[in-house]
């Protein structure tokens, strides 16, 4: 009944705002009027708008209650006083004694010592902040939930008001005195590595709401019911075309939207919107402004997705809501950075990615569906950046370094120099490496090196031809299980499974069975959080607490590789016994498949990553049962030093070229040697010229890396005296330093090996 009550009063405030707004009169007129309207309708002594310059500063427009003179003559940074708080978080603030909030910052001009709570709401247009509107009362007031809706939806209408630059023209919003746009660099983490400059292109819907406040709530109900039914053929067409296709991971990632669109709670929640009298566009924007606010304050990476999901719908319908339906509504310029506060993976599909160099988000996290795309596309992301949407202006010249997580925006001409030659400069040696994909990775000395790529989504496997690799030498079976919305189940392994040996074609596939667990934990496996997850029940250890997962994995990759040959190994395997238990397990559903006629893998080979150091000190046992091992340096890295390789403390603090660590490979490589075991490293270290370079004088002769570094390994190998290198590693290990990688880096020098 309140809802009900409340959804009347906020109706007839929307017209009489819209009969203002529709009226005679100036801009600064109408928005003085509406000032009262809303001090009147909402029982406040005080309503002030408040209105945003660039940079980031708002100014006070027009205001009901304080000092007439303060207008034009106050303004607050982002983040300065109450109203400029509401404006750096985009949120409201509901205060009933606004004086003792810690930013309270007292203007003597406006004369608001008397008042003594304040609601304050962002004016929230396409995720930016176009101003605060704040009411003020001289009693201590709570303000109800629902007022603060309805002072967000007035907002929301304002901000229309705002966009059709009648209050404002873009000249005014040229910078206020002594405020320049400044160059900033913008801290965040890195989502997808790389490096980019360009020109920003902001990621927001074009639709202009020209009108927000609705005529005929039954008219707008049945366009958004229509809207909503189109949106959903739409998707159905999408998935269609790309059904059949082998980007099957694009397929996943749409059919969970599909999913989503049909949301009842989204639903209901934009028909409540327009019962408040909101045009549908308005509706649903009202809508998107409270999910981003709900995203702002949630932790959960499951629920964090979600969210981004709707951001992504929310776009797609308000197109159909308008009929506009050209791409994302932005035709990209070349060399644009896209700046958005969250962007779905379709989207960034949606793009022309010929064009987009970079993206730069507000929201975003490593395991992000988009950062798969990203990363797969080569496309360099920086996420986490905070305020980025409100800081960056269209056009503005933005370096993206994926690498290091950071941007840097309107950068000087020098520093963009600078930048530039080095861009020039990578491009010019991709280029060359990629002349020089068919050249056969071996050694002056004749030493054949196999260089294979780590993949984990079918549209990494192109890379394969690309980069003129052998084949891949890692396949993280756990990458496509993470972009899912659920668990895949036997059929629809073994169609992604197979799909990956068919592209493949000749080139040898060594699939990873799960490693779930640590980092990586798909959205839909929910277990309870553990103090040391790296140390935790995960990979190996969950396929054999959880056989029935392991005995599917393994059926379809049976039923993948029926006729032609099999590479499987364990992640994670701590001691013989775990290794045995799984080759059981792959031993029962041989047997299973035999049994039921399935054609079997031509050939069968299981090997072990060597990632935890237990199995160190039990390498002839190991090796008398294992086909092939892979080192996982990155997790051996991380155990024998005792050193998280996630935390960013002891980022470089311990060097995988430490004597220590050299030391411990070369007691592999002899072992195996003897053993006459095929061994292979497939962590972070393969990927690095100069530690490859170290590899291969240990005595490894495969490495496993990102497709972008075979390149560079491959001018190494290509480079190198094998016999001298090795004399020279040996010569060298006994060091008590704590790294070697100056003694390697003189030795490519003085030999001239390309690092
Ligand atoms: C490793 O640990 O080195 C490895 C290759 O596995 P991941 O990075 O997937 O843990
Ligand atoms: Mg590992």
């Amino acid at each position: 009944m309140a809802q009900r009550a409340t959804w009347a009063g906020s109706r007839l405030l929307l017209r009489r705002l819209r009969d203002v707004m529709a009226g005679s009169g100036s801009a600064q007129e109408r928005l003085d009027l509406i000032a009262q309207i809303i001090a009147r309708d909402m029982v406040a002594e005080v309503c002030s708008i408040y209105v945003r310059r660039a940079g980031e500063v708002i100014e006070l427009f027009a205001t009901e209650g304080l000092h007439p003179d303060a207008v034009h003559k106050i303004r607050f940074r982002f983040g300065e006083g109450i109203v400029g708080v509401v404006a750096a978080s985009a949120r409201p603030i509901a205060l009933a004694e606004a004086q003792k909030h810690p930013n309270f910052a007292y203007r003597p001009e406006t004369g608001e010592e008397i008042y003594q709570s304040m609601l304050g709401v962002p004016i929230l247009r396409g995720g930016r902040v176009l101003g605060v509107l704040a009411i003020q009362n001289r009693t201590q007031r709570e303000y109800a939930e629902e007022e603060v809706e309805t002072l967000e939806t007035v907002g929301m209408v304002i901000a229309e008001m705002l966009a059709t630059g009648e209050v404002i023209s873009a000249q005014e919003q040229q910078p206020v005195d002594g405020l320049a746009l400044k160059p900033l660099r913008l801290e965040g983490i890195r989502i997808s590595p790389g490096l980019a400059l360009g020109n920003a292109v902001l990621h927001q819907p074009s639709i202009t709401i020209t009108d927000p406040i609705a005529e005929d709530e039954d008219a707008e109900l049945e366009r958004i019911d229509e809207a909503m039914s189109e949106m959903h053929s739409a998707l159905d067409l999408l998935i269609a075309r790309f059904d059949g296709e082998t980007a099957s991971d694009h397929l996943d990632i749409l059919r969970t939207f599909r999913m989503v669109a049909e949301d009842r709670g989204w639903i209901r929640r934009i028909r409540e919107a327009i019962g408040t009298g909101l045009t549908a566009e308005a509706a649903v924007a009202r809508v998107q402004n409270d999910t981003r606010a709900r995203m702002a304050v949630v932790q959960d990476p499951y629920i964090r997705e979600r969210l981004a999901d709707f951001e992504e719908l929310t776009n797609r319908l308000q197109q159909h809501l308008s009929g506009d339906m050209g791409p994302s509504g932005v035709e990209l310029p070349d060399n644009a950075i896209l700046v958005a506060r969250q962007l779905g993976p379709a989207e960034l599909l949606d793009y022309d990615h010929t064009k987009l160099r970079g993206v730069v988000l507000e929201e975003g996290s490593v395991v992000s569906h988009v950062a798969i795309v990203a990363r797969a596309l080569d496309i360099p992301v920086v996420g986490r950046v905070r305020g980025c949407v409100s800081r960056i202006e269209p056009l503005d010249r933005i370096v993206v370094d994926g690498q290091n997580g950071v941007c840097f925006i309107r950068p000087g001409e020098d520093f963009q120099r600078v930048f530039s030659e080095s861009m020039d400069l990578y491009a010019e040696q991709r280029a060359a490496y990629m002349r020089d994909r068919s050249k056969p990775s071996v050694t002056l000395d004749g030493v054949d090196i196999d260089l294979f790529i780590n993949a984990g989504l079918l549209i990494d496997v192109p890379h394969l031809e690309e980069s003129g690799a052998v084949g891949i030498g890692l396949y993280r079976t756990e990458v496509p299980f993470m972009v899912r919305s659920g668990f895949p189940n036997v059929d629809e392994q073994q169609k992604l499974y197979q799909n990956i040996l068919d592209q493949a074609g000749d080139k040898q596939v060594v699939f990873r069975t799960l490693d779930i667990g640590g980092d990586k934990i798909p959205s839909y496996v929910r277990e309870s959080e553990e103090e040391n997850p790296a140390l935790g029940w995960r990979a190996l250890r969950i396929g054999l607490d959880r056989p029935y997962m392991l005995r599917q994995q393994l059926r379809a990759l049976i039923g993948a590789a029926s006729g032609r040959p099999l590479h499987v190994m364990f992640p994670m395997v701590a001691e013989v016994s775990e290794f045995d238990a799984a080759r059981a397990v792959m031993d029962l559903e041989l047997k299973r498949a035999a049994e039921k006629g399935v054609d079997l893998p031509s050939q069968i080979s299981v090997g072990t990553m060597l990632e935890v150091p237990a199995l160190l000190f039990q390498l002839p046992t190991l090796l008398s049962r294992v086909d092939f091992v892979s080192v996982g340096s990155n997790d051996l890295q991380q155990f024998l030093f005792a050193s998280d390789r996630g935390n960013p403390k002891l980022d470089g603090r311990y060097d995988p070229l430490a004597p220590g660590m050299l030391r411990m490979l070369k007691t592999v490589v002899d072992a195996c040697a003897e053993a006459d075991v095929p061994l292979a490293l497939c962590g972070e270290m393969a990927g690095s010229p100069l530690e490859a370079l170290a590899l291969i004088g240990l005595g490894f002769r495969r490495l496993s890396m990102n497709a972008s570094s075979v390149g560079p390994v491959r001018a190494m190998v290509r480079s190198v005296q094998c016999e001298n290198l090795t004399g020279f590693i040996e010569s060298i290990m006994n060091s008590h330093h704590h790294s070697l990688r100056s003694y390697l880096a003189s030795y490519a020098k003085d030999h001239k090996v390309q690092t």
